[in-house]
């Protein structure tokens, strides 16, 4: 596809539509939005716009559309795949100062948001009226790259991903046309379901300007639970039997042993270098959580776990969950000067241990440092595999376990990606997963973006 590209002449139209102050071609503005958190090549924008309203952002799609200028949302920048990067150039419509909440409708547990809200800062506000918004990524992401990552995170075991949470959506389309999807009823079987189309949509099909959320009560018990094994084996035979049980963890983070020696040296933390679980259960009352953890020690142990520690207080449990909320600038820091490569298969729970073996293996066997860490309890394997681009056979032979590892996932009957999104790394393993229907896909972003110009070079190549 040939894009057109932002002159003089769009730069004064686009200053017609929002404010001049909003429109920033500046060198530092490109450059921080060239990149997100992930290792691929820098692309600048052409232009950065700050826009405040649907009706903007219509106005400006609508040059953009006719122009064949390539548009690309962004929200906190916080993506792990290059999801928010303008890899064609164009524009990039930064959301961040479209963050109000608009109305609070706690009579239905809903809240209607711009994108540009911290979902951090909206737990805050909402824990004072005993709600909160689940997914949790940890990182500083905002609403709307949520939503259209359609991100998880800790808690999805227990609550959901993000999709399991947006009840309507406002969605300004490539052509410049507003359109609402969604109904703020709890269930609804009318039509297709356009509110999932757009969740997890990467910002290929259009912009959100407004979600509607559902929000859960926040738990009345808590308890969180370390143990360490001696072996992964035992580690991951443990997760699969804990699901067995119908006992559901609010989290169970698998961490190994060169995870937790990154931590250690981080956060200086004391935690055993072995394969480990975090765990935390939520319940409505302390007898029954007393119940649940019972059994879950009784497999752990059955399983060799060498340290099983229970009823973890706020204080430590907090200090656990900061500590594996590290986990990324823990990687980064024991290895200064390398890329690392970031893996988020998923896989069918029966699957996991053979995922898990797998990847191990494939990376010991071809002597690349990995890192194996991940929300366990949803069959979720993140793992960090260390590349030497000073080093090319080595940087090829990590690219080379890397992709088998995403392979053997999704011949598990898993997937490429368990919540990070396709992005542009991740766009190779289209085909591989989902064959055929891969081109459905691509009718349905031709149908809605003909002249495929939101967020080029992304999902598909
Ligand atoms: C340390 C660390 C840990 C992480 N852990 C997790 C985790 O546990 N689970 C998880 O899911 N993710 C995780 N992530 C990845 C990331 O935080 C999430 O994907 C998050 O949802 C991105 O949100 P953002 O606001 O930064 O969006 P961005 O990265 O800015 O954008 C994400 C995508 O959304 C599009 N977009 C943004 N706003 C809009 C809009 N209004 N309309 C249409 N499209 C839009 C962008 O074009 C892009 O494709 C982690 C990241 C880091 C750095």
């Amino acid at each position: 596809m040939a894009y057109g590209s932002v002159t003089a002449q769009e730069i004064s139209l686009f200053k017609s539509i929002v404010a001049p102050e909003k429109v920033s071609a500046g060198e530092s503005v490109r450059e921080l939005h060239s990149r997100d958190e992930s290792f691929h090549k820098r692309c600048r924008p052409e232009v950065v716009i700050f826009p405040g309203s649907s009706k903007e952002i219509s106005g400006i799609l609508k040059v953009a559309n006719e122009k064949r200028i390539p548009v690309t949302p962004w929200g906190a920048g916080t993506s792990l795949e290059g999801n928010p990067m303008p890899c064609m150039g164009g524009i990039v419509l930064d959301m961040q100062e479209m963050n109000r909440i608009l109305e609070e409708r706690e009579g239905d547990f809903q809240v209607v948001v711009e994108p540009g809200v911290v979902y951090k800062e909206l737990n805050k506000k909402f824990a004072k009226k005993g709600l909160f918004f689940p997914p949790d990524p940890g990182a500083g992401a905002t609403i709307g790259g949520m939503v259209a990552n359609n991100a998880s995170g800790i808690q999805t075991l227990k609550y959901g991903a993000t999709k399991d949470y947006v009840m309507r959506l406002e969605v300004v389309l490539p052509t410049g046309e507003i359109i609402r999807v969604g109904s703020n009823a709890v269930k609804s079987s009318s039509g297709y379901d356009l509110c999932r189309l757009f969740t997890g949509s990467e910002g290929t099909l259009g912009v959100i300007t407004q979600i509607t959320l559902r929000l859960a009560p926040l738990p009345l018990h808590f308890t969180a639970v370390l143990v360490n094994f001696n072996s992964v084996e035992d580690a991951t035979q443990s997760i699969y039997q804990i699901m067995c049980t119908g006992i559901t963890p609010a989290a169970l983070e698998f961490l190994d042993g060169n995870v937790i020696e990154a931590i250690n040296a981080f956060k200086n933390t004391q935690l055993e270098t072995k394969p480990t679980l975090f765990m935390e259960f939520h319940g409505s009352n302390e007898a029954g959580l007393k119940e649940e953890l019972f059994l879950i020690e009784e497999i752990c142990a059955s399983n060799n776990c060498f340290l099983y520690e229970a009823g973890i207080g706020r204080e430590e449990r907090d200090r656990l969950w900061e500590a594996r909320y590290a986990t990324f600038e823990a990687m980064k820091n024991a290895n200064r000067g390398m890329e690392i490569i970031i893996i988020d298969t998923a896989a069918p729970l029966s699957r996991y241990p053979q995922m898990v073996d797998f990847a191990r293996k494939e990376t010991i066997s071809k002597g690349v440092k990995g890192y194996i860490f991940g929300h366990a309890g949803s069959g979720n394997l993140h793992m960090g595999l260390i590349k030497d681009n000073n080093d090319l056979k080595q940087a090829e032979t990590a690219m080379e376990a890397g992709d088998a590892i995403v392979r053997r996932a999704i011949d598990l009957g898993g997937t490429a990606t368990g919540e990070h999104g396709v992005g542009i790394g991740k766009r190779k393993f289209m085909s591989h997963e989902h064959g055929v229907s891969l081109e459905i896909m691509k009718r349905i972003k031709f149908l809605l973006d003909p002249h495929g110009i939101m967020n080029p070079g992304k999902i598909f190549f």
